[in-house]
C-alpha cells in the first residue's frame, strides 16, 4: 500500500480513498487502484524483482496490498518457448503463458485471488466469497482454507463435476443456482449488499482486479524485460486482458522496460461472445448474450469489464475471434500433441483463437506471440473424455504385445542395447 495513491473511476477520474468500493458513485464507472508511479520508480529495479521469490508478490509496489498473506506460490508460471506448435502454426517465435499450472489450484485465478484475499483481511471482511463460473469458486474457497477464512462460493447449478469437487474439497459452503453465471453475480451483488461480505469478483473487484496484472508483468519478464509483438489473451468478465496491458503499460512506466506495447487480441468461444462482437461491430459497449458453449469457464454474456477489453483492444490495434466449440477441442488436443500441455476449453478457445489471427494474417510469420493459457484440463476431462483413443488391452506376454502394437514398433534410429 506503500504506493496507492486511492481508487480513480475509469470513466469520470474521479477519486476515493482505497477502501471496499467498486463502482463510482458519481457515474457507476468502476474503480481502478491507482499508484504513485514517481515513487515506485525510485525503489523498483529489474535486479530488485529478480532477486525475490517466484511468486506473483515479487511485484509487490505494484499491488494494493499492505501485507501479502496468501499466494507466496502463486504467479511466476512457466513462460514456454513453443516450437513444435509454432511449426505446426507457421510461425517463428510462439510463447505460452502456462498457468494451468499454477499453485494452487491450476488457473489464473490464484493471480487475482491472492490479492482479494489478502485484502478482504485488510478491510475486515467476515466472509469471502465469490460468484463463480468455476475455477474462481476453487481459487476463492483453497485461498480462504488457508488464511481459515469462512467462505461462501457461488456457482451455476450445472458446472462440470469435478470443478465442483475442486471447490468443494476445501469446505467451503458451495451455493449451485439456478440459473447461468450473470444470474449468479446478480445475487451475490445483493448479497454483499445485504451482509457486508466480501466477494473477490464484486466488491473488491478492483483489487482482484489489480493481480492479474502479474500476468503482464511475468510475459515481459520471462521474455527477457521485453514486449512481445502480440498477446492472445481469453475474454470472460474482462478483467485479466485489460489489466494485462495496464501491467505491461505500468513497467513502461516505472522504466523497466521500454519499447512498443504489443498488440492484445480477445479470444472467445462463438457460443458466448460478447466483446467480439462489440468488437466486430465497432460497438464501444457490448450487447449482453445468452451464452452456450463447452468453454464454461468463458460463458458470461454479460461481462461487468467487457468495454474495457474493447477500449484497450482498439487502444494497442488488436483484433479478435471468436471460434467454435469443435475447434476448440482440435486445439485442446494440438497444444497437448505438440507441447505436452493439456488445458482445458478456455485455453483451446485462446489458441484455436491465435490460430484464426496467424491465418487471417493477423499475426504474421515472423513476429512473436504469447498465448495465455489460463486454466488445466484435468478439471474439465469429461469434454475430452470421448475424443481420446482408449488404451490397447492385452495379455501378459511378449507374444501379445507383439501381436496387438507389433506393426507400430518404431524402427530404432541407432541400435539399442543388445
Ligand atoms: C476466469 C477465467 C478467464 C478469464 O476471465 P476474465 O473474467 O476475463 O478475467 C480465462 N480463463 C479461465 C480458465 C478462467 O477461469
Ligand atoms: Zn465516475
Amino acid at each position: 500500500m506503500r504506493f496507492v495513491t486511492g481508487l480513480t473511476c475509469h470513466l469520470c477520474g474521479a477519486q476515493y480513498a482505497p477502501t471496499a468500493s467498486w463502482v463510482c458513485s458519481e457515474c457507476l464507472g468502476p474503480l481502478e487502484v491507482s499508484y504513485d508511479y514517481g515513487a515506485v520508480k525510485q525503489v523498483m529495479s529489474r535486479s530488485l524483482i529478480e532477486s525475490r521469490p517466484h511468486s506473483l508478490w515479487r511485484y509487490v509496489e505494484l499491488l494494493p496490498v499492505a501485507e501479502p498473506m496468501t499466494g507466496f506460490y502463486s504467479g511466476f508460471t512457466p513462460l514456454v518457448r513453443a516450437t513444435r506448435l509454432a511449426d505446426a502454426l507457421g510461425i517463428d517465435e510462439l510463447y505460452i503463458k502456462d498457468d494451468s499450472v499454477n499453485h494452487p489450484t491450476f488457473s489464473y485465478k490464484d493471480r487475482v485471488v491472492s490479492v482479494a484475499a489478502t485484502k478482504a483481511i485488510e478491510l475486515g471482511f467476515p466472509v469471502f466469497g465469490c460468484a463463480s463460473t468455476g475455477n474462481l469458486a476453487g481459487s476463492v474457497a483453497a485461498h480462504a482454507a488457508r488464511l481459515g477464512l469462512p467462505c461462501f462460493v457461488f456457482i451455476p447449478y450445472d458446472l462440470e463435476p469435478a470443478k465442483i469437487l475442486g471447490a468443494a474439497i476445501y469446505e467451503p459452503h458451495v451455493v449451485a443456482v439456478e440459473g447461468n453465471y450473470d444470474d449468479v453475480n446478480r445475487l451475490c451483488t445483493q448479497i454483499a449488499d445485504r451482509y457486508g461480505w466480501g466477494f473477490a469478483n464484486i466488491n473488491l473487484r478492483s483489487y482482484y482486479a489489480e493481480g492479474a496484472k502479474t500476468m503482464g508483468f511475468e510475459i515481459a519478464e520471462q521474455l527477457g524485460w521485453r514486449y512481445p509483438d502480440h498477446i492472445v489473451s481469453p475474454v470472460a468478465g474482462g478483467t485479466l486482458l485489460p489489466r494485462i496491458y495496464k501491467g505491461l503499460r505500468e513497467l513502461r512506466e516505472v522504466g523497466l522496460v521500454d519499447g512498443t506495447l504489443p498488440r492484445i487480441h480477445a479470444a472467445q468461444p462463438a457460443g458466448s461472445a460478447p466483446v467480439v462482437r462489440a468488437i466486430e461491430a465497432g460497438q464501444e459497449y457490448p450487447d449482453p448474450v445468452k451464452p452456450d458453449t463447452i468453454a464454461k469457464s468463458l460463458a458470461i454474456g454479460n461481462p461487468a469489464d467487457g468495454f474495457q477489453v474493447v477500449r484497450v483492444v482498439k487502444e494497442t490495434r488488436g483484433s479478435a475471434a471468436a471460434v467454435a466449440d469443435e475447434d476448440i477441442l482440435q486445439a485442446i488436443e494440438l497444444l497437448a500433441r505438440t507441447e505436452g500441455i493439456f488445458t482445458e476449453p478456455a485455453g483451446g478457445t485462446t489458441l484455436a483463437a491465435t490460430k484464426a489471427l496467424i491465418e487471417r494474417g493477423v499475426i504474421k510469420r515472423n513476429e512473436s506471440v504469447v498465448v495465455c493459457i489460463t486454466g488445466n484440463g484435468y478439471k474439465t476431462a469429461d469434454v475430452m473424455q470421448p475424443r481420446i483413443t482408449p488404451p490397447t488391452r492385452i495379455g501378459r506376454s511378449l507374444a501379445a504385445f507383439e501381436e496387438a502394437v507389433g506393426s507400430k514398433i518404431p524402427v530404432p534410429v541407432a541400435a539399442g542395447p543388445q
